[in-house]
């Protein structure tokens, strides 16, 4: 579970990307944060793995208050994917997907299988895929890549921002639909960051949609579409149909 509560983000430069934010995200939940450029997404996602810390109010990840949790160690917990170049070039499919096993200390047969299993999953043939480099694969299997080394030492909660943002049409559908039985399965806590509306209704259990720093409505895909609560809302969301 992760919890927001009246938190608030002021940069060192006066800027307020995030004004007040109320969310409660229940364990297993597929929650999208979405809203216009420089509404307060990325900055919203950052603050739970303490990438960028909280300069009002509080945020607790399963019951425990981030601020009270060595941050190195709260960034083993959480999975986290970004947009692109997030895979170390230098190192094959199989050390990429290791990165946090390996910092936990995990047994390298334990690795090694949970490895297998995860490239299993994805559908990437072990035998062709497990040790290439990043740079020898496209750009929406790296992506994929990217999702496993996230879910790799099986965190509760993955947050994930923009992660298909860069890619065509159809990889990024098929990463979608690969994302939700992965969900399905394996139900996680995810928090998506999009500005996409059609990628959110697809995939979201709840919408967050935000504006200026503030929540504008939380809601799943229905509510949002058939109950806008503004204007705003409701111009946001028409945008896509
Ligand atoms: P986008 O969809 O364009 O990625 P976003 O909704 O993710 O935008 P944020 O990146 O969270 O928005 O930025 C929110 C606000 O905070 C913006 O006004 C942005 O300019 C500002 N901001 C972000 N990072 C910093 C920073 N390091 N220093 C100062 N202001 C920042």
């Amino acid at each position: 579970m992760v919890y927001f509560e009246n938190v608030e983000k002021r940069y060192p430069d006066g800027t307020l990307a995030v004004d007040g934010l109320n969310l409660e995200v229940e364990s297993g939940e597929f929650v999208v944060l979405i809203g216009p450029s420089g509404c307060g997404k990325t900055t919203s996602l950052k603050m739970i793995n303490r990438l960028e810390e909280c300069t009002g109010g509080k945020i607790y990840v399963n019951g425990k208050d981030i601020m009270t949790l060595n941050p190195v160690k709260l960034r083993r917990q959480i999975g986290y994917v970004i947009q692109e170049r997030g895979l170390m070039p230098h190192h094959t499919v199989a050390e990429n997907i290791a990165t946090v096993p390996l910092l936990l200390g995990w047994p390298k047969k334990k690795i090694d299988a949970r490895v297998d299993e995860l490239l299993d999953m994805a559908g990437l043939p072990k035998e062709k895929y497990k040790y290439r480099l990043p740079a020898q694969m496209s750009g929406g299997q790296q992506q994929r890549i990217g999702v496993l080394r996230a879910l790799a030492s099986d965190p509760e909660v993955v947050l994930m921002d923009e992660p298909f943002g860069a890619l065509d049409p159809i990889s990024r559908d098929n990463l979608q639909n690969e994302l939700l039985t992965i969900h399905k399965k394996l139900k996680k806590t995810i928090i998506f960051v999009t500005h996409d509306i059609s990628e959110a209704l697809k995939l979201a259990d709840r919408i967050v949609l935000m504006r200026r720093g503030k929540i504008e409505q939380i809601g799943t895909p229905d509510e949002l579409i058939n109950n806008p609560a503004t204007k705003f809302v409701e111009e946001f969301i028409g945008s896509d149909q």
